[in-house]
């Protein structure tokens, strides 16, 4: 087996000789030169406020930061980049949709329907959402492989399900949800569909048309860009229908003390306050280096990653896998070790330079259904290596019960 990719160099965090083996990409991916370059240059030369100000460096940076909507536009495939809305994170554009879209739409009785495997930023939005309305969140069960079934999915669906929120990606397992087919089932009855991009966009080739989900949200920081920014992608149609999230200036085109207000529309209502332009623009570097790798060899290089890993470990008696990422390669591999916690083998794994996720992913629902303490979770990216996976087959062997 042949490693893909090797752009290591570019990443000063992992390069020299005592780099870690960082396998804990799905928590947050480590940033590329070009996007520290990027950011620093924001500062060096183009720093001020956006969409305020009319002096030269204003209108220069808003120009960057537009510049980078229309990147991120690009990369997902939106019609236009009044579709991009700039959040915290993907846990902000949850809550965002959960609150402005959710309450406005979801009743007493009504549903919303999660999959068993979300990650707490996609689940407890909902949960609090259906709480406070009084309706039901139903949650389609996930098989013992990691997957949903069609059916099941289907069963779940009716005139009273006003909206599906689904992640693409699981954090978890690395499984690949079929959101296409969600979203064209959950529409046949009417309801709105949010995907969660967070474990998605930086593994798979992601057009947020040709899945025609309404709502589509990621994390920067997981996609070799900086922390503290986040997308929310949404139909212009139901963008301009929603009211704000948050209020407050940037969002108004008039206020008085007694006129109702009126809000602007675009992107520019849901981004109250000064936004992270820095982190706008890191990210928008970092999609550019992302494409400008290509996905044929992002996506050869994970499922390398992948197979390389289910083969280093079958033969290790005491190590299962969990789910099946063989079936849709995806940058995840979770495993359990008999007998060990995963906190002990994390250990083990940390005292041999291997740096894993373990525990339950902040998905402790889904891991309860599985019967689990955790998983450790081998969590991969384009500069991981075929000998880092060497590495961890050797650590495995030697592993024992804490404590470290
Ligand atoms: N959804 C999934 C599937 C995730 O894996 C994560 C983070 O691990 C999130 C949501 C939350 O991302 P953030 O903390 O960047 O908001």
């Amino acid at each position: 087996m042949s490693q893909v990719l090797s752009p290591r160099d570019d990443f000063p965090l992992l390069s020299g000789d005592d780099a870690p083996v960082y396998l804990d990409n799905a928590a947050t991916t480590q940033k590329p030169q070009v996007v520290l370059d990027a950011i620093m240059d924001y500062y060096r030369t183009a720093n001020s406020n956006v969409g305020r100000g009319h002096h030269r460096l204003a209108l220069a940076a808003t120009d960057r930061y537009e510049r980078a909507r229309a990147v991120v536009q690009h990369a997902i495939g939106a019609r236009e980049p009044e579709e991009v809305v700039f959040t915290a994170n993907t846990t902000d554009a949850a809550n965002l949709v959960a609150d402005v879209v959710g309450r406005r739409i979801v009743g007493r009785h009504d549903k919303v329907v999660v999959s068993g495997m979300e990650h707490n930023s996609n689940l407890l939005p909902w949960r609090r959402l259906c709480d406070s309305v009084g309706a039901e969140l139903v949650v389609v069960p996930v098989g013992p492989d990691g997957r949903i079934e069609p059916a099941e999915f289907a069963a779940a669906m009716g005139p009273r399900v006003r909206i599906v929120a689904v992640t693409h990606v699981s954090n978890v397992l690395g499984t690949v949800n079929p959101v296409r087919e969600m979203t064209a089932e959950a529409h046949r009855h009417g309801a709105f569909v949010l995907v969660d991009g967070a474990q998605a966009v930086a593994h798979l080739p992601v057009d947020v048309r040709d899945l025609d989900v309404d709502f589509y949200c990621f994390s920067g920081h997981k996609v070799y860009g900086p922390m503290g920014v986040g997308v929310l992608y949404g139909k212009r149609e139901l963008l301009d229908e929603m009211t704000p999230f948050r209020v407050g200036g940037g969002t108004v085109k008039g206020v008085s003390h007694t006129q109702p207000v009126r809000y602007v529309p675009g992107p520019a209502r849901f981004e109250a306050g000064t936004p992270n332009v820095a982190g706008a623009v890191g990210l928008a570097a970092a999609l550019d280096y992302l494409l400008g790798l290509g996905w044929p060899a992002i996506r050869a290089h994970d499922e390398s990653l992948v197979a390389a890993t289910l083969d280093a470990v079958a033969d290790l008696e005491h190590v299962d896998v969990v789910g099946d990422p063989g079936a849709t390669p995806c940058g995840i591999v979770s495993l359990s070790v008999r007998g060990i916690h995963p906190y002990d083998v994390g250990g083990h794994l940390d005292a041999h330079g291997i740096a894993v996720r373990c525990g339950v992913h902040c998905a402790s629902t889904f891991l309860d259904s599985l019967g689990l303490v955790g998983t450790v979770r081998l969590s991969f990216a384009v500069y991981n290596t075929l000998e880092e996976i060497e590495l961890v087959r050797s650590a495995l062997k030697t592993v024992e019960p804490g404590p470290w």
